[in-house]
């Protein structure tokens, strides 16, 4: 069966007339603007922000687009990735509609269901967190709209198998959407260079990790002009303003920076890999491609509350699916590194 998106959409949504704002309606040349109902003498601010944002972020997509290698007509920008988690809900999920995600993973797919009464199919990843595809293929209804799989995945930190996103993507005629949060971390390439391949695919990144913008909100979409067409039409208009357009076009410049945080930040998280292995409280340092570790401890809950005595917070992770007695622990900087390996160490002590 080809892939038809069409099918895919909520009736309402197939025939939605978005809202056509001002800055749609004009777009060329003029210098006098009174169309928006804006202040044209300005704000108490010293930067221009009384004119509405660009609504389809052009100059920022161009940008991202020539970061990325691919065509700015295929990337979505939305108020951090949960943004675009929700609108995928919002194109394609009606109550009786169901997604299906693989625990243990990210938390918002499955709070974005709830909030649009999606039915949520559970499929665990096997002990090795990988993902079980014989049981996620089982497990697909026909009215399944939303496959959810996180790579490299939150919080067990590995990249799953390219053999089984594959087959997922061959197999399932909704959308596929795989989240790369981490991806700056990881050895494996993106997902975006198949997008031409697979109508179906949806890659979600982010600039809360690597680019150290999580307090900006800007997160990523990436697939179809088509998919972008529809998308398009449900977000909110201005739903990036002009601060954050201007503060990422700004990051963008400084992309060395970027790499050179990432540089420390893998070579940190391999000497606390090593250096976790042999600490006595510690039973397993689980693989990763991400900026944090999972760590199997001999007691979670006990070696948690140390931590936060002395000052430091992990995550615990011990009442997740999988991870019994797991501390989700995020790469910080050397010294931060240092002081955590010490108090791990005086453990028990
Ligand atoms: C951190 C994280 C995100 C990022 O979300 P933002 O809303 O962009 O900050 C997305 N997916 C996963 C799996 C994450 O861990």
């Amino acid at each position: 069966m080809p892939f038809d998106l069409n099918s895919l959409l909520r009736p309402n949504i197939r025939v939605l007339t978005p809202y056509s704002s001002a800055r749609h309606e004009f777009s060329g040349e003029a210098s006098v603007f009174l169309d928006a109902n804006e202040n044209s003498l300005g704000s108490p601010l010293p930067q221009a922000f009384h004119r509405y944002p660009d609504p389809n972020q052009t100059a920022l997509k161009i940008e991202i687009g020539r970061l990325k290698g691919i065509d700015p007509e295929q990337i979505f920008l939305g108020n951090g990735s949960d943004e675009a988690i929700d609108l995928l809900y919002r194109m394609c999920c009606d109550p009786g509609d169901s997604a299906l995600i693989c625990p243990p993973t990210y938390g918002m797919y499955s709070v974005s269901a709830a909030i649009h009464a999606t039915e949520l199919i559970c499929v665990p990843l096997l002990e090795d967190f990988n993902l079980d595809i014989p049981a996620i293929l089982a497990a697909i209804r026909p009215k399944t709209k939303l496959l959810f799989i996180c790579s490299p995945n939150n919080p067990s930190g590995n990249s799953m198998k390219e053999m089984d996103i594959r087959t997922l993507l061959e197999a399932f005629n909704g959308l596929v959407v795989v989240d790369e949060a981490y991806i700056d971390f990881s050895t494996q390439p993106s997902w975006i260079g198949q997008l031409e391949r697979y109508p179906n695919l949806v890659v979600l990144q982010t600039f809360s990790k690597a680019w150290g913008l999580a307090g900006l909100r800007v997160g990523m979409a990436f697939a179809s002009r088509e998919f972008m067409s529809v998308i398009n039409k449900v977000k909110a208009p201005y739903n990036l303003s002009d601060a954050v357009q201007q503060l990422v076009l700004d990051a963008l410049k400084n992309k060395g920076q970027v790499k050179q945080s990432t540089f420390v930040l893998l070579s940190e998280r391999d000497r606390l890999e090593q250096e976790f292995a042999a600490i006595p409280c510690v039973l397993q340092v689980y693989p990763s491609d991400a900026n944090f570790l999972l760590l199997k401890v001999t007691d979670a809950k006990a070696i948690y509350r140390y931590l936060v005595e002395k000052g430091i917070v992990v995550r615990d992770r011990s009442n997740v699916k999988l991870c019994d007695n797991c501390l989700r622990i995020t790469v910080g900087t050397p010294e931060e590194n240092t002081v955590l390996l010490e108090r791990m160490r005086q453990y028990g002590a």
